[in-house]
């Protein structure tokens, strides 16, 4: 049977629906809603935006998810050309009508000769055929659990606790050291794998202070209902007690500062690398509700941190999502079942575009095995390569969590360094080549 199988209608199922039928395969798209609700949908529609109706920025010269738009447009992706014709104004940033917009994508759909769709929750994962799992950081709880038997109880997390990620150039190493608490590790890499920020007593109490002041998100209604299971949030910390955090995930013990060898620092804050490629890094234990704004202002008053930027901030949300690095192939296959395969922020890929970006890609992939045609590996220099490549090899899978696309995935540009200007110039360097590339391999295919 040459028919592909979708499970979710969200924006990576109706991206890989949409590729796939219009390389000539038939596609049934299997839909819970609106017989089976989510805690944040509100319609049957396919597309829908849960939240915010934006797509974040258009910018395709500077900026990773503007760069993503233009791929995807390039590659005909129906989210984005919907999202183009129910534009509304909102400067640099692409913001859509939502319900027209998800009124759009599902008419294209279900008109589509190639396409039909089916009202129905699946509830077990697929053994025979061939399939996509598309069902969003949402997904059932009856499918998420026969996920979590076919992987293993660690392979599947219904929560994210994202630590906020810092661009490694942007951390002074003037105050910042490298080193492994207790110089631990069998290479000098190991020995030298994090990133400390010292500070004195002073600094502490204000970081607590600032802490226990931020603004700070609440769950949705229904979210945490029968899962949140204790990842604490920083400031949750610093409310149980001035010291906790000294004592835990800021605990100065087993390090020794080599810009003030005499002085002990009172905390540390760590950073762990967070890709191989040693470009961005994550502050340890520092997952946190606190709102985007006060995040940004809380930690640049960590010592070496004062003109961080940040590729993405902390947050923790109801989210399902696989360990992609363990469990997926650079295809978004199964490699324990080539059939299967999986796309959107199921896969640890965060946000609308990333996840409409990886149905994309897993649509693709599995028409033209359907059709016995070759298609080249995504190419690295690309947004699309790039995030594809952290879910599926670059990243940790011990620490994995969710990702948004950012420079900070790109293969590096030898040529471009250093400061304010040198980042606009490297930016627009990394989005010429990558569109360059992303043309030869869409024609590669046609
Ligand atoms: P979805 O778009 O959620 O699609 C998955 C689909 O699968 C759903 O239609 C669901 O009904 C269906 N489904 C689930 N289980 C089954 C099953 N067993 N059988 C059949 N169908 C099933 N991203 C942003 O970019 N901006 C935001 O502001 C934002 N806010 C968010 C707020 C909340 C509360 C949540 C939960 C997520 C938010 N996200 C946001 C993330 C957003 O959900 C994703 O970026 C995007 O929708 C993911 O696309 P997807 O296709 O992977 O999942």
């Amino acid at each position: 049977d040459k028919t592909l199988h979708i499970i979710g209608g969200g924006m990576a199922g109706s991206e890989a629906a949409w590729q796939a039928a219009n390389m000539g395969v038939n596609v049934v798209i299997h839909e819970m809603r609106p017989k089976v609700e989510t805690f944040a949908h509100q319609t049957g529609n396919l597309g829908e935006m849960v939240c915010s109706n934006s797509f974040r920025s258009d910018d395709d010269e500077q900026n990773a998810v503007g760069l993503l738009h233009w791929e995807m447009r390039a590659a005909a992706g129906l989210i984005m050309t919907t999202a183009d014709k129910h534009r509304i104004p909102a400067g640099g940033a692409l913001a859509v009508d939502r319900e027209p917009f998800a009124e759009s994508v599902t008419a294209a759909l279900r008109s589509h000769p190639n396409v039909s769709v089916s009202d129905e929750e699946i509830t077990e994962l697929p053994t025979d055929g061939n399939w996509i799992v598309a069902t969003g950081p949402l997904t059932s709880t009856a499918l998420g659990k026969s996920i979590q038997a076919a992987t293993g109880q660690d392979h599947l997390a219904f929560f994210d606790a994202i630590a906020p990620i810092v661009y490694a150039d942007s951390i002074d190493m003037s105050q910042a050291w490298m080193q492994s608490r207790y110089d631990k590790g069998e290479t000098e890499e190991e020995r030298t794998a994090y990133l400390n920020c010292p500070m004195t007593k002073d600094q502490y109490e204000a970081f607590i202070d600032a802490l226990l002041a931020a603004d700070k998100t609440e769950f949705h209604e229904g979210e945490t209902a029968g899962y949140f299971d204790g990842c604490l949030p920083i400031e949750v910390m610093a409310e149980r007690g001035r010291e906790t955090l000294r004592h835990g995930p800021m605990k100065p013990v087993g390090l020794t500062n080599p810009h003030q060898p005499e002085e002990k620092a009172y905390a540390v804050v760590q950073l762990r690398r967070d890709n191989a490629l040693g470009t961005l890094f994550n502050i340890v234990g520092f997952q946190t509700k606190m709102k985007y704004g006060a995040q940004t202002e809380v930690f640049r008053m960590i010592p070496g941190l004062e003109n961080a930027s940040f590729a993405r901030l902390g947050g923790i949300h109801r989210n399902t999502f696989i360990n992609s690095p363990t469990l997926l192939d650079s295809r978004l296959r199964m490699k324990s079942r080539h059939n299967v395969r999986f796309a959107g922020q199921i896969t640890g890929v965060e946000g609308y575009v990333e996840s409409a970006a990886m149905g994309l890609l897993a649509g693709r992939f599995a028409a033209a095995e359907l059709l016995g045609q070759e298609i080249p590996e995504v190419p690295l220099e690309t947004a699309m390569g790039s995030l594809v490549n952290h879910i599926t090899g670059g990243a940790d899978a011990k620490t994995f969590q969710p990702m948004n696309v950012n420079f900070g995935l790109f293969q590096p540009l030898e040529d471009v360094r250093g400061g304010r200007k040198g980042r606009k110039i490297r930016y627009k360097g990394y989005t010429d080549r990558a569109k360059e590339v992303w043309q030869q391999w869409l024609a590669s295919q046609s």
